[in-house]
């Protein structure tokens, strides 16, 4: 086991040089214009899809303000009608008449302070798109630069962890390598005895020392541990 506590001691400087990578401010700022810049298309399309809806609108308000103006010009000669009936009929009918018209203005109106929303919703967002692409290739580019300056100590580290894998026993490394992959670190914890593991403090059952006693490790069923004999 003392090869292996070597081997986790050597790790450890492996794995805050992974830390300090997944740390750095570019890697994230890289990320979330990566984010944004997955979103950019699903934005424009819906921004279309909106601006054909607005398009779509105006044509038939204006088809109907044309068409109210043709009725209109129906009720220029009222001379012909005579009656008091009719007159009154026609005046009802004019300011019918009138009133949809101002409706339909307003809703013209309406419309186009809409489209101008729109528009200057879709140049913010062209806006954005430049800035997170210049962003996304910036702090790329420094993070790569950032990540090379790391390497050459990365591979020192592995080629000592190699050096050493050939003396450790193999059923420990292959745990380990696994419990590694899945973030988890320190993962080796001495066992000395008091019924607890010594990380999460979960008891440890009279079953799982006899076990200990036999194979040397345990794993701590609650937080995933390899616990070994303590001297
Ligand atoms: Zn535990």
């Amino acid at each position: 086991m003392e090869k292996m506590l070597e081997y986790q001691r050597i790790d450890a400087g492996l794995r805050a040089i992974e830390q300090e990578l997944l740390a750095s401010e570019d890697r994230k700022k890289g990320i979330s214009a990566k984010k944004f810049l997955d979103t950019v298309n699903d934005n424009l399309s819906a921004l279309d899809r909106k601006a054909a809806e607005f398009d779509n609108a105006y044509t038939k308000y204006m088809e109907a303000y044309a068409k109210l103006a043709e009725t209109q010009r129906e009720f220029d000669d009222l001379d012909e009608y005579t009656s008091e009936d009719e007159i009154n009929y026609m005046k009802k009918k004019a300011q019918e008449l009138y009133d949809e018209f101002k409706r339909l203005e307003q809703s013209i109106a309406h419309l186009q302070e809409e489209i101008i929303a729109l528009t200057e919703q879709y140049n913010t967002l062209k806006k954005k798109t430049a800035s997170a692409q210049k962003q996304f290739k910036e702090s790329g580019q420094k993070y790569t630069e950032f990540k090379a300056s790391k390497a050459d100590a990365q591979k020192e580290i592995q080629a000592q962890l190699a050096a050493l894998e050939k003396e450790v026993d193999p059923k420990v490394l292959a745990l380990y390598k696994e419990k590694r992959a899945e973030k988890m670190f320190p993962i080796l914890f001495e066992y000395a005895g008091t019924g607890f593991c010594p990380n999460c403090r979960t008891e440890i059952s009279k079953l799982s020392e006899s076990n200990l006693a036999k194979n040397g490790i345990i794993v701590c069923d609650n937080c995933g541990r390899i616990l070994y004999k303590g001297k």
